[in-house]
Order: C-alpha cells, then sequence, then structure tokens
C-alpha cells in the first residue's frame, strides 16, 4: 500500500506530513510547529496503526508457544528483525540485536566487549560533541578498570578533524566510539574514515546513529563499523526498542550482557548453556510491538527514500540558516560543512529557556537546553541553546512561524 505519490525523484512532502495525526493538535490557539524531533520524532500512522493491530490480533510471546498466535508474533518479531537487517545491509540478522534503543547498546558495548577486551592502561576516544550516553557508560568503566578516556577535540565549526585523531591512536586505543551526527550542533561525522584510523591500530569503533538513521541511509558494511546503535523513536518509530548492530564475529566472543529467559539453550543449577546469537543478548521478554512499529517506520522511511528526505531537511536547514542568520545579536552554534537537520542558536541578552517558553505560547515546539552533551555546551561557552530539529513533516511555512515567533520573543524579552 502506498500512501506517498512519487514522481520519479521527488516526494510530495504534504503527503507525508499528512500521515501525521499529531501535527493535527493545536497548541495554545495555534496549530503544532513540531521542531523537536531530535529529541523524539512524531509517528505516522501506519507505525501506530501497526502496534494497535498487533495489540488487538497476534499478541502473544515470542519463540515459546507452538500455537498459532505465538507462530505469527514470533514471525512479524523476527521479520522486524530482517527488516532492520536490510535497512543497515548488515550480513546476517544475528548481528542485529534488539534492546530499548541507543543507550542501552552502548552499555551493552562497554559492559560485554570493553570489559572482557580492556585492561588498565588500555585508552577508549571519545569526541568531545557526544551525546551524554557515549560518555558515561565509558566513564563507568575508566572508575572499574582504570582505563583511559581520551577526548577527541573539535574546532570552533564544531568539526573533528581526522589528522588530530590520527594523532591521537596509538596500540593502546582498543575502541573508538564517536556520534555519526551530533544531536546538539548537526555535525555529520566522517565515521567511515574514523573506522579506517581506529582499525589502522587494532582498535575498535562504536558509532552512535541515534542522530543519523532518521536523516540519511545507514550501510555498516560500507561504513566497517564494528558497532552501531540506534533507536526507534527518533526514526519514527516507537519509545523503549533500538538496536544494537556488531560483526558477528564480535558478538560471538561476547559475554551476555543480561542473563534471564530467552537467552539461553539449557539451564542447570551446575551450568548453563546459551543461545545463538543474536538471542544471547535478549534475555527475557523483548519489546514484541516495539519491533513491529520500528518495522513500520522503516517501512515509511523506505517509502519516502532516505535519499530524499536528506535533501528535503537540507532545503529547510539552508533556508532556516538563511533567515536566522539575519535576526540580530542570533549565534548559530555549530557551523560544519557536513551538518544534518539540526541548528541550535543563542540569543545575545536572552536566556534560551525563556525564549523557548515565549515561543511555546505560539504553538512552537524547541528545545532549550544543553541537549545531553554538557562538553558541547562548555566548549562553546554558553549554558544552552535553542535547538530546532527536523523531520520529515516539516516545511517552510514551520520556518516561517518559527522566525517570527523568535521575534516577537525577543520584543519582549530585550
Ligand atoms: C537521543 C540520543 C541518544 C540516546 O538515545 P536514547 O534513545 O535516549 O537511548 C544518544 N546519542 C545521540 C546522538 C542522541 O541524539
Amino acid at each position: 500500500m502506498s500512501e506517498i505519490s512519487m514522481s520519479k525523484n521527488s516526494v510530495d512532502f504534504a503527503q507525508v506530513r499528512a500521515q501525521f495525526p499529531i501535527l493535527e493538535v493545536v497548541e495554545n490557539g495555534f496549530p503544532l510547529v513540531y521542531l523537536d524531533s531530535g529529541a523524539t520524532s512524531q509517528k505516522p500512522q501506519r507505525v501506530i496503526d501497526a502496534v494497535t493491530q498487533y495489540y488487538r490480533e497476534e499478541n502473544a510471546n515470542v519463540h515459546r508457544g507452538v500455537y498459532g498466535l505465538s507462530e505469527r508474533a514470533t514471525e512479524k518479531y523476527e521479520g522486524a528483525r530482517e527488516k532492520v537487517r536490510t535497512f543497515l545491509n548488515a550480513k546476517s540478522t544475528k548481528e542485529i540485536v534488539f534492546v530499548r534503543g541507543t543507550t542501552e547498546a552502548i552499555n551493552l558495548v562497554a559492559h560485554s566487549w570493553v570489559s572482557e577486551n580492556l585492561t588498565e592502561g588500555d585508552e577508549v576516544i571519545v569526541t568531545e560533541m557526544e551525546h551524554h550516553s557515549n560518555i558515561v557508560p565509558w566513564q563507568l568503566l575508566r572508575d572499574k578498570l582504570g582505563i583511559r578516556l581520551t577526548v577527541l577535540r573539535m574546532n570552533q565549526k564544531g568539526e573533528i578533524c581526522l589528522n588530530a585523531l590520527k594523532g591521537l591512536v596509538s596500540e593502546k586505543t582498543k575502541m573508538v566510539s564517536v556520534t555519526h551526527m551530533s544531536n546538539a550542533l548537526g555535525t555529520i561525522n566522517p565515521v567511515k574514515e574514523m573506522a579506517e584510523i581506529a582499525h589502522s591500530v587494532g582498535a575498535k569503533i562504536m558509532v552512535d546513529g541515534a542522530q543519523a538513521t532518521p536523516h540519511m541511509s545507514v550501510d555498516v558494511q560500507d561504513l566497517d563499523c564494528d558497532f552501531y546503535a540506534f533507536s526507534g523513536h527518533k526514526m519514527y518509530g516507537p519509545t523503549g526498542i533500538g538496536v544494537l548492530y556488531a560483526k558477528e564475529a564480535l558478538l560471538e566472543k561476547m559475554a551476555p550482557y543480561q542473563g534471564g529467559g530467552d537467552m539461553i539453550y539449557s539451564v542447570s543449577f551446575d551450568k548453563t548453556e546459551y543461545n545463538v546469537l543474536p538471542y544471547k543478548f535478549e534475555a527475557g521478554t523483548p519489546h514484541i510491538s516495539g519491533a513491529i512499529g520500528l518495522a513500520a517506520a522503516i517501512d515509511f522511511l523506505n517509502e519516502v527514500g532516505l535519499d530524499n528526505l536528506a535533501r528535503h531537511e537540507h532545503a529547510l536547514l539552508e533556508y532556516a540558516t538563511e533567515q536566522l542568520s539575519q535576526i540580530d545579536g542570533l549565534r548559530i552554534i555549530g557551523q560544519a560543512e557536513n551538518k544534518g537537520g539540526v541548528i541550535s542558536f543563542v540569543l545575545d541578552g536572552v536566556h534560551p529557556h525563556d525564549m523557548a517558553t515565549l515561543m511555546d505560547q505560539d504553538g512552537i515546539a524547541v528545545r532549550a537546553s544543553h541537549h545531553c552533551a554538557m562538553p558541547v555546551m562548555q566548549h562553546f561557552n554558553v549554558p544552552a541553546t535553542i535547538r530546532a530539529s527536523f523531520g520529515a513533516y516539516n516545511n517552510f511555512e514551520d520556518i516561517d512561524r518559527l522566525i517570527a515567533s523568535i521575534n516577537d520573543a525577543k520584543e519582549m524579552l530585550l
């Protein structure tokens, strides 16, 4: 069923927008302008329907019952795994582990791969623009194992430099963990080149794809990354479901993260044999409806086409950048050459929270915070920024209303 009419290279984004029922909500007397997809995206009708249909017609536990209903639930759940495999171009579904989200995926790797492969004095490298969920798990490990956590700094535009990474890595480096796209700045990192550099000293690379998967096509074999993590809720899917991709050979050698049902083959009090991949890493009843909703979100993305989406969001970004630049006293934070649909800014003499509160009264949803990336705020010497982030449903009118609202708020606050 195709809900989006497509000519050869263009998508009707008005029809894409019409698939999101929440955008009919009226906020403070105005139609909602949702510019916080970086925090979580809205959900198209087909994702809502997929989850509802599962609970109405297919609900049963997976991998257990021999009755028809359970078999159908299992088929749907495993079908979702295959859909994710294709989405990432992974070699095998054994490499696709369902988790709660990016945060859990990174913690799984920090726990099960790194703690098994690192000894005191070894090093993990992260960049200065990481989300807290790609900093704190490594810090916990540092404090437990006595490893080094080294930071790759960024420049004033909010970019990292490949030569700086080359200078930083050594035979002590065991892991480079980097965001594919920064949620605070929009910077898209050259992860393929970074993977080469990491591999040149025998280190592994973990990529935080939370912001990338909703905006661009990802090919884990082409990137040659060892681990790739993302969250369903940022790419039009449900909350509470996410994915850890890892190369099969690495997963084979890793210890389980959690113990319980489904991750075992046999259990006695003397000895437990673990289940095969990827089930070894999926203890307990999984988020079945979440995986099914995620599969529907991937269908949505495929139908729009990630290249079309990237072009659409880039046009919005360019327009917003141009319009924002004309506002006196406004400073855009993060001016990388290669940037996704995220724009962060501050206004002289105005606290971002005050600004965003006034904008809410115009029905504009933007985020004013440190965006779970406090080191980025420290780098640019600001307490917080206002961030507008774009999704498939945004249009030029949303940006016009954003700009008008900023100008109004500015008049009231200054
Ligand atoms: C949102 C986000 C995370 C954390 O994702 P969760 O879904 O909260 O686990 C990690 N990294 C980046 C870049 C993010 O934007």
